[in-house]
């Protein structure tokens, strides 16, 4: 069965998206901060519907592989019906959705770890309201980037041919996007980019509308900021190495 087309309006996605981080995953980070845990979370939604099945957050100071994204895949395939809450309509985990039939949200791009782990599951899209740069400016957590530029960034060789040509130019790492976007294994779209495609399919106050939006619910994580900043400076006890 072909997957239905989730994202042909993007302002009915955009808003199950923000509903989504408001109403199931801020309720449970506030939860997961106060315990001296990062900020991050996620969920997986139905394409048919938007319906939340999964909802996850960050629990990290169990073990520091425990990141929203990880937390949420785990929770996905090993939940008993979905739903995983008491909806009269949810399904056994014998009928579990199919990965290709699911959108994937994570409240921050997905760092080096999730984003093998949403590919390795078979998601074929994800959705993130906060960039790596808001990560690291807004919430004092730069090791996305870090991460992803120490590791995984190997300056390209050049062919013998140009050589001499590229030795002198140098070659501009910091020009060169983390990772690619669009793949053969999945798109990744911010909300920001949902935001121009209203802009492009609608009207340009529409796009505004919803931008205002996703500042309201950018705002709602100042909060929890200030929770987990205070946590790493009393020295909370965290399995995480990086704070
Ligand atoms: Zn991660």
């Amino acid at each position: 069965m072909a997957s239905p087309v989730y994202d042909s309006d993007p302002r009915a996605l955009l808003k199950s998206l923000l509903a989504t981080i408001e109403d199931e995953v801020i309720p449970l980070t506030s939860k997961g901060v106060s315990s001296g845990n990062k900020l991050f979370g996620a969920a997986i939604l139905s394409k048919a519907g938007l319906v939340p099945l999964t909802v996850s957050t960050n629990n990290e100071t169990v073990s520091p592989l425990l990141h929203g994204e990880i937390n949420c895949i785990q929770r996905f395939f090993s939940q008993t019906s979905f739903p995983d809450s008491s909806d009269a309509n949810k399904l056994p985990s014998s009928q579990r959705p199919n990965p290709r039939d699911c959108v994937f949200l994570a409240t921050h791009e997905p760092c080096s770890l999730c984003l093998s782990g949403i590919t390795w599951s078979g998601f074929d899209n994800f959705f993130y309201l906060f960039t790596y740069e808001d990560s690291r400016d807004l919430f004092s957590i730069p090791y996305d980037i870090e991460i992803l530029q120490e590791v995984f960034r190997v300056p390209a060789v050049p062919a013998s041919s140009d050589l001499e040509k590229r030795e002198a130019e140098g070659e501009d790492l910091d020009a060169r996007p983390l990772y690619n976007r669009r793949n053969k294994f999945f798109t990744a779209r911010s909300f920001e980019d949902l935001a121009r495609e209203i802009a492009e399919k609608h009207e340009e106050g529409e796009s505004e509308k919803w931008k205002d939006e996703i500042r309201r619910v950018k705002a709602l994580y100042n909060g929890l900021s200030d929770t987990y900043q205070k946590s790493k400076t009393s020295g909370v006890d965290s399995a995480s190495f990086w704070k």
